[in-house]
């Protein structure tokens, strides 16, 4: 669970004039955000289960014929539901510890039935997303400054564009920073999305310094008391030595200004590369500093076991998810929720 603290709740904070000539701001239009506003927690498990449901109908149907036909569970079984977890996206790594979990309860205590072994499966699957989550440590004065990373096409800025307008839902002030100054069109995209989230965005032009623009950003953050900074950045791979150097350069500038800034730095990963995006993103969590994962396109895709895989493997919180194209279809992440979706 996510816990933000502190921070002015001035919803509708304008703009001071303060930036510089070069970076722009886009003018706020707090009416936008009245009907676009992402939903808050009722809903959640019901859109959890939509999200995952091409997850869940490939997983829970291989699981529940497990269990319909498992009257005592002895090493074939367990054999069974490992084949059943490694063609789902958990990995390898993750798949031994749940069956070493399971092998040493059997030892211990026979497991009775199906019916035992999915609940037993349930309570490891949770503890695996629960272990990394921890709360933010929220900084002593505004802003929070969330930088996102990752490479082209994850859905970094239509998740910065989801996230502001979860913020707004949240009572907190936002402002959005458009530091992806290399992809042409990435400027003019998150513009609308600042539009529908009714933030404030600080902008430069196509190709001018990543750096500079979040200066600015940062420095209009700090003096208007702005509850959140996010910070969309380019896509990058971890490769590509000079656009590391310039995340590097973000984060001093960041630094600099807001004691203790990037509070969190989000990768925003796509579900549906399963395994391989796995392995790129273990090595982009060691080069970038990642403190967390917004897993996008949950909607899409039969491998959402990832997100346990990331759990284990990256010890990594999955904070975010997303779960289609609109404003509104970004949830925040709940373990139980997420594996009731699942195996309810
Ligand atoms: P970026 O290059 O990382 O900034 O990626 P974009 O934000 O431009 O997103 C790339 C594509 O993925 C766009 O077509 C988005 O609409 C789509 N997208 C992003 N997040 C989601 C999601 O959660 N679900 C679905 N179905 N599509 C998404």
């Amino acid at each position: 669970m996510i816990k933000f603290f502190g921070g002015k709740k001035d919803k509708h904070a304008t703009p001071t004039g303060d930036s510089t000539s070069s970076p722009e701001t886009l003018a706020d239009s707090p009416g936008d955000q009245s009907d676009e506003t992402p939903e808050k927690k009722p809903g959640l498990l019901a859109r959890m289960k939509q999200a995952v449901s091409r997850t869940r109908e490939s997983f829970s149907t291989k699981i529940e014929n497990l269990v319909a036909l498992t009257r005592t569970v002895d090493e074939s079984t367990l054999e069974e539901l490992e084949t059943v977890l490694l063609t789902s996206d958990l990995g390898i790594a993750t798949t031994t510890k749940i069956l070493d979990a399971l092998r040493d309860r059997a030892r211990h205590q026979a497991i009775d039935g199906g019916a035992e072994l999915r609940e037993l499966l349930k309570a490891q699957l949770c503890a695996i997303l629960e272990a990394p989550q921890r709360p933010i440590a929220a900084p002593d004065a505004p802003p929070m400054v969330t930088f996102l990373v990752g490479v082209n096409g994850a859905g970094k800025t239509t998740s910065a564009g989801k996230l502001s307008a979860w913020h707004r839902a949240q009572d907190r002030t936002v402002l959005l920073c458009a530091a992806d100054t290399f992809r042409a069109a990435a400027i003019e995209q998150l513009e609308v999305w600042a539009t529908r989230s009714g933030v404030e965005m600080i902008k430069t032009r196509q190709g001018g310094d990543p750096a500079a623009v979040l200066y600015d950003a940062a420095s209009a953050a700090k003096a208007r008391h702005i509850d959140d900074l996010i910070v969309d950045t380019a896509g990058r791979l971890h490769t590509k030595t000079g656009l590391m150097d310039e995340l590097d350069k973000m984060r001093r500038t960041a630094a600099k200004i807001i004691p203790g800034a990037p509070h969190q730095v989000l990768l925003v990963m796509d579900a549906t590369t399963g395994q391989n995006g796995l392995n790129q993103a273990r090595q982009f969590t060691q080069a970038a500093g990642v403190t967390g994962i917004i897993l996008t396109k949950l909607d899409g895709t039969a491998k959402g076991g990832i997100a346990v895989a990331i759990a284990q493997e990256l010890n990594l919180p999955v904070r975010f998810v997303g779960v289609g194209e609109q404003i509104s279809d970004l949830l925040e992440f709940s373990p139980a929720a997420f594996v009731d979706s699942l195996l309810g």
